[in-house]
Formats: C-alpha cells, structure tokens, sequence
C-alpha cells in the first residue's frame, strides 16, 4: 500500500525505474513526397487485404476477435510448410518478442544478441527487467555463434536479414547456436521473403527456437500490426500465456488470413512484389556504388550505406523530400562501422522511381559537398 506521501507524488516517481528510463520510440518522422526509412512495402498492400477491409460488416467489429487467432495460425502453418508447428501471433511481431521475453526470462536474466540488430531489442528488454548483452557481428558480418552461446545467456536472439545492416546470417552459424544454446532461441525473420533461404524449418530441430515473422514487411500490412512466431508446440503455448488473448483485432485478423487463403493471387501479389524489390535493390546498389557510397550486401528490402557523412545526406534528403533513416551511435567494431564512425544510412528499397528521386537527391548532397 502507497504511503499518502506516496501517493501524492508525480507519476513519474511512482513509475518503475525501467520504465522512466526509456525514451519514447521518436524515429524521424518528417513528411516527405518520398518516404523510404521503414522498410514497409512501398507498392502498397495485398488486393485481397483490401478487399477484406471494403467488405468486412460492421456487425463484426462489435464483438471480440478468436481468442489466439486459430484461423490465421491454420493459415500461417501451411504459408510456413510446418504443418505440426505452433504458431503464435500478436499485435506485430514486436508483441511476439516482448511476450517471448516476458515468458521466459526472468528480472535479471540476461538476453545476448549481435549488434548492431534492430533498436526494440534492447528496448524490450530492459522493460522486461532483463539485462541485453551485445556481441558484435563477424568481420564477414555473420553472426558470432561462439561468443554468443558462451555468453549462457537465458535468451539469444538473432535477426537475419537482420536490422538495420540488411545482411544474412550463415545457416552453419544459426545452426551452431540453435544446437548449442543453453536456454531459449529467438530467431527474426521479418525479412525473410526478400531472403535467398529461410531457417523456419530449424523449429523441427530444437524444441527451444522461435522463429518470428511479420505482416508488415513483405505482406504490406505495417498498419494493421499483425505477426507471428513459430516454434514446437511446448514453447509456443508458453508464449500465448504470456501474450494473453484478444491481442491481433478482428479487422486485421480477417486480413492478414485473406492473403494467406484466397486463393494463388492472393499470396502471389506479395511474392511478386518481393520478388521486384529484390531485383531494384541490386540495381539501387549498384547506383549507389556508382555515386562512390559502399553498401553492405543486402539480403532484405533495404540496404545499409555506412557513411561518416549520414547526417549531413540525411538532411539534405530530406530537404529534396526523401526520407530515409539515419543512424547514428551504431556499435564501430566492424571495420565499415568503425570507417564511418559509427553511423550510415537505411534505405528502404520501393519502385524504381522513388529509388531515382533518392538517387538524384544523394548525387546532389554529394556534388554540394565538392567531393
Ligand atoms: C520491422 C521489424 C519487425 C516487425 O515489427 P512488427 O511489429 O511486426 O511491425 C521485427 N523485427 C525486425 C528486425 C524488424 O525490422
């Protein structure tokens, strides 16, 4: 019981010390013709998501969604080949990792992953009371398997493609670390349809991995926040507990199935358009080599220019109406990193058009800059 003292205090003070600690996530979110810094599907989303969204009636929203989402889990089943798999999925795959953390670790636990990797990880761990350990990425920017299974963290985590580097993993390194982990894998694949292979099928191996996916990448369904993890059944119904029911909404529920079932166009909408981003980020890497930047190889649909003169380009994009997301303060023990001090740029790969409108506005921050 709160003192009256106590009570009577700001709500800041009452707040968790975790939780006072933790910015709000404030990426730049500037409006422009041009906005390439989220790695969203810049062709838009499915016909048949849409389809669901005209159609669906209204006396549908006033009741609640399936308790776990059995119908989509049904559908995400076959879409991932893993016809015995368990499948969870939650209001973005974001909800998937926070709840797996939740589940599994406990204040005090430790969460090892390579770094650089994707921003919420260190976010959501501190939330969950657990302390994030970072082990730099290879040279070759794989995964450092050895070091992170020697860590004995609780929790490993691996991204690949991983966030916001845009480079793959080696199987032999994922598999070392699935065989070898003392507690619990977690594997993001957010990317994996841009992908050269996938390792969702490793969830046969280790009754301990969870693979996560999303909807908001390659299905182009950002906005309606909607992901997944597969894993053995074991595990995956510990993650449920934790996530709790109700969390994907009926509207999106409804429309992230529709892709998934309608039919060969439906998916084939979403595999086509993955299938061009893949082809535009090889020609947008090799324009931008053209411009004497250096990408790192890109196995997903964006690409990752390590640059000591981000900010600068950053702005100057922005300026000409391109956005793209600028990094900063990234980790500087891979030579690339440490050459450009710790900072790049992340940019989204979409039709070509919007690729030449960043072209063009990079090739003139670079001209105005006399080099
Ligand atoms: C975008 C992204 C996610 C997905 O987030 P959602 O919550 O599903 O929108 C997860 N992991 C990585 C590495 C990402 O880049």
């Amino acid at each position: 019981m709160p003192s009256r003292a106590d009570a009577a205090a700001p709500p800041f003070a009452l707040a968790r010390p975790e939780v006072r600690a933790l910015p709000l996530y404030a990426p730049d979110q500037t409006a422009c013709a041009v906005d390439l810094s989220d790695n969203t599907n810049l062709w838009g989303a499915p016909p048949a998501a849409l389809r669901v969204l005209r159609e669906l009636a209204g006396a549908t929203v006033a009741r609640y969604p399936s308790l776990y989402g059995a119908p989509l889990q049904d559908a995400i089943r076959g879409y991932a080949a893993l016809p015995d798999a368990g499948v969870v999925v939650g209001c973005g795959s974001d909800d998937v990792l926070d709840s797996a953390m939740r589940a599994f670790g406990a204040p005090g636990d430790a969460i090892a992953f390579s770094a650089p990797t994707f921003s919420m990880i260190p976010t959501f761990a501190r939330i969950n009371g657990l302390e994030p350990v970072a082990i730099p990425l290879t040279r070759d920017y794989d995964i450092d398997a050895e070091r992170l299974v020697a860590t004995g963290a609780k929790l490993l985590y691996l991204c690949t493609p991983n966030n916001p580097t845009a480079t793959a993993a080696s199987r032999a390194a994922i598999e070392y670390v699935v065989d070898n982990a003392a507690g619990i894998v977690i594997l993001d694949e957010a990317y994996a349809e841009f992908a050269a292979r996938t390792h969702a099928d490793l969830v046969t191996r280790s009754e301990r991995l969870l693979v996560t996916r999303t909807f908001s990448k390659a299905f182009g369904l950002a906005g309606l926040r909607v992901g997944y993890g597969v894993g053995s059944r074991a595990l995956i119904s510990l993650v449920e507990r934790a996530r709790g029911p109700y969390k994907v909404n009926i509207v999106a529920e409804h429309a992230a199935t529709a892709v998934l079932r309608d039919g060969p166009g439906a998916l084939a909408w979403v595999q086509s358009h993955a299938r061009e981003a893949r082809d535009i980020r090889e020609r947008l890497v090799s324009a931008l080599r053209a411009l004497g930047l250096d990408p790192l190889p890109s196995d997903a649909n964006f690409v990752f220019v390590p640059t000591a003169r981000a900010a600068m380009l950053a702005e100057r994009l922005r300026a000409s109406g391109v956005l793209v997301r600028l990094h900063t303060k990234l980790p500087t023990d891979l030579p690339a990193l440490a050459a450009a001090e710790g900072q790049g740029l992340r940019i989204g790969v979409g039709p070509w058009p919007m690729m030449q409108a960043c072209l063009d506005g990079l090739a003139a921050a670079l001209r105005a800059e006399g080099r």
